[in-house]
């Protein structure tokens, strides 16, 4: 026998080896079935869903899909490889295969930065990157893995999860001032004044960029002693050119004059109610009137005082059946109240309100003439009085907010007083008062509190 060299044994195996494999696949291909797996191997998002994806089984032709076994589970919920075992049994041929499923990390950290667009610095100061925080999914808060990196007007953020996900922000920086200065006044920008009253001009101006010595240039004047409406305006330039123009409109009025609005609130005070009315009264920078009762919290009473509003009397129980059947029941539970004001406010008043109004009939059925000789005996002792000329419907007419400021607002009259009856306990009232007061201002009326200088306004006595 002829002896093969070395190398043409290994060639001659290598070709054997060949011939075996390639038998072995047409032998497969025809004799056996064929699973064919749509998109092969995968992967998906960790805490996605898995889907299959598909596949199909054929043998000779013909279709055997449905004669496929599937096997093996993803737990989409942890990180790894998951197989997917697809067999078919076609007599006693098997054909198996398996699709790998890697469950990985796909998703970004996210990088929360406070400077939403592009960073604008002051031309003369230095760039203090703002604070930031990065999160990820898997490894939660990573805001210590946040790389800051600096080129020129150039800030880049970036940050790398476990996984190998990249977050990247950049963000341009320009050293240029865009911000006009910031005027505040120290009262709002537009006032009411009686006449010959102090006028407080003050105001405060900050400009971001330029700190030292910002000029206001103000124009215009406000004369208190004589009526009428004063514009001021007031204009900063910061070093960098951004300018800031304010105006503030001045109503000086003669106090008690035709187009007065006062307010007057009665039966509180009441928690809930006369507080909310007493936060929009400040808002809108005005003063009203309140005739208490015995009810209510005493620190709404002392809000009201403090405040500057009128807190006036209107009865400690509103019992008419007591209150109107003599002058002495009257007088004391008018002292009542006093008593209650003056322990919590330190001053007594002599404004009052009749409960029903002094006009009221219900009080002939408790003593007739009763108001006849109340008008009188309480203007006798010092007090001063004061009905309506404006029902707001919160008595009972109505509960809708909408009604109480179409009620006050379509009778509010320039060439009159008006005197506003309305309750601080209903909330329609408190629901209306903000739009009852910005329709008076813009139509041009003032509003103003009962003083004890102001003219009584009185309704005709029925009883
Ligand atoms: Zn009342």
């Amino acid at each position: 026998m002829k002896k093969l060299g070395g190398s043409k044994f290994i060639l001659l195996l290598l070709l054997i080896f060949i011939v075996l494999i390639s038998l072995y696949a047409i032998i497969d291909y025809i004799y056996y079935p064929k699973i064919t797996l749509k998109k092969g191997d995968i992967v998906i998002n960790l805490n996605s869903k898995y889907k299959e994806p598909g596949y199909k089984a054929t043998y000779k032709d013909e279709d055997i899909t449905n004669n496929v076994f599937v096997e093996g589970s993803v737990n989409t919920k942890k990180l790894g490889v998951y197989n997917i075992n697809y067999s078919v049994i076609e007599g006693s041929k098997i054909k198996e295969v398996t699709r790998k499923v890697y469950v990985k990390d796909l998703e970004k950290p996210t990088i929360q930065l406070y400077d939403n667009n592009d960073i604008y610095v002051c031309p003369d100061e230095e760039f203090v990157p703002s604070k930031y925080k990065a999160y990820d999914n898997l490894d939660k808060d990573i805001t210590d893995k946040v790389k800051v990196i600096r080129k020129g007007a150039s800030i880049s953020y970036s940050v790398k999860d476990s996984s190998g996900n990249e977050t990247v922000i950049n963000k341009k920086i320009h050293y240029k001032d865009v911000e006009g200065p910031t005027i505040s006044f120290k009262t709002s920008d537009k006032i009411s004044l009686a006449l010959n009253s102090k006028y407080n001009d003050d105001y405060t101006v900050v400009d971001n960029c330029d700190k030292d010595n910002l000029n206001v240039e103000v124009t215009g004047k406000v004369d208190v002693k004589t009526p009428g409406e004063y514009i001021v305006k007031y204009k900063a330039v910061d070093k960098y050119g951004n300018k800031t123009v304010k105006k503030k409109k001045v109503d000086v009025f003669v106090k008690g004059a035709k187009g007065t609005v006062y307010l007057t609130f009665d039966d509180g005070p009441r928690e809930g109610t006369t507080d909310q009315i007493l936060d929009i009264l400040k808002e809108e920078h005005i003063k009203a009137t309140f005739f208490v009762t015995n009810s209510g919290p005493d620190d709404l009473i002392k809000r009201e005082y403090n405040e500057g509003h009128t807190v006036g009397l209107h009865t400690a129980s509103h019992n008419y059946s007591y209150i109107y059947s003599s002058i002495d029941n009257y007088f004391n539970d008018l002292e009542s109240v006093q008593d209650r004001v003056y322990k919590i406010t330190g001053n007594k008043s002599k404004i009052i309100r009749f409960p029903g109004g002094s006009s009221n009939t219900i009080s002939r059925r408790y003593k007739v003439g009763i108001m006849s000789e109340l008008t009188k005996e309480v203007v006798k002792r010092g007090y001063r009085y004061y009905d309506w000329n404006i029902l707001s419907g919160d008595a009972g007419e109505t509960t809708d907010s909408r009604v109480v400021y179409q009620m006050v607002t379509e009778k509010l009259s320039k060439d009159r007083v008006n005197v506003v009856l309305m309750h601080d306990i209903k909330s329609y009232t408190k629901d209306a008062l903000r739009d009852i007061i910005k329709y008076g201002k813009e139509n041009g009326f003032i509003f103003d509190k009962i003083e004890d200088s102001s003219e009584m306004i009185v309704q005709r006595v029925n009883n």
